[in-house]
């Protein structure tokens, strides 16, 4: 059929990013399509959860991305690397990549919006599993961990790689764990970067307001960088408080400082 040593332009992986091209519809789109759809079809969707995947014919899949999300489990579950023998917008035909092993699946595009419906399948594999898992990339454990990642910046490397052996059988290196783990992370500080970019804007609007009103950030360049700068701290005294404290008896509240979790685990004070 194929030999195994093919490169790694077969893999499943690459076609992550192909959502756009395919013409992906929103939720409620896809939720009107459904309806259109027969009751056997829409009895077949496949609905994501934690138990394996298992493949049928006539298993319907609401679009593009789901269903390769879909191949992609079923592929780390089952411990094989995909080969691609077609993988167009109306059909997706797909096999094991191991040598003489006869599972293959193939897909095609419904007359319902963007919904697959499983056409043929062989489901049985005479291949030896391989214990790297290589469907088990970065980007699939980006997506299954980023939520618990989001929101524990501290787990630990050691737990993720036990949990994608429990759940997977999958023997993952601690780099991919760490290259995923990273990845998670910078995506998340590029949020909290383009929220800090908000600060001179907030500081903006309250001086347009209220002209006599303070607000002052203070910002510091990195060594080297001549145009990009860093926010160091805010301060901001509203003119109503400050008269109230100074001409009247309006009391002064401090506050003292706290503990910042997330992204950037510091001290605000
Ligand atoms: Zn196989």
């Amino acid at each position: 059929m194929h030999s195994d040593d093919s490169d790694g332009d077969c893999m499943l992986s690459d076609c992550e990013s192909d959502d756009n091209e395919f013409g992906e519809e929103s939720d409620e789109e896809s939720d009107r399509v459904l309806v259109k759809m027969d009751y056997v079809m829409r009895e077949n969707i496949y609905m994501p959860s934690d138990v394996p995947i298992q493949f049928f014919i006539g298993q319907c899949f609401r679009n593009f991305r789901q269903l390769t999300w879909a191949i992609k489990t079923y592929a780390v579950e089952n411990k094989f690397k995909v080969y691609k023998y077609k993988f167009e917008k109306s059909r997706v035909t797909v096999g094991c990549n191991y040598f003489r092993c006869p599972w293959f699946l193939h897909v095609a595009k419904t007359r319902f919006g963007q919904t697959f419906i499983v056409r043929r399948l062989h489901n049985v594999h005479t291949c030896q599993r391989d214990l790297k898992n290589l469907e088990c990339t970065a980007e699939f454990i980006v997506a299954k961990f980023a939520a618990t990642i989001i929101e524990h910046p501290d787990t630990n490397v050691e737990w993720i790689q036990s949990e994608l052996r429990r759940m997977y059988g999958a023997k993952i290196h601690k780099y991919k764990i760490y290259r995923a783990k990273k990845k998670v992370l910078q995506r998340q500080g590029a949020d909290y970067e383009s929220s800090y970019k908000l600060i001179i804007n907030y500081a903006q609007s309250i001086l347009t307001k209220m002209p006599q009103a303070l607000a002052l950030v203070k910002v510091f360049r990195m060594h080297g960088q001549q145009t990009e700068t860093h926010f160091d701290n805010i301060v901001i005294s509203f003119i109503a408080l400050r008269d109230g404290f100074n001409q009247g008896c309006r009391p002064f509240i401090g506050i003292d400082g706290c503990h910042l979790k997330g992204v950037r685990v510091q001290f605000m004070h």
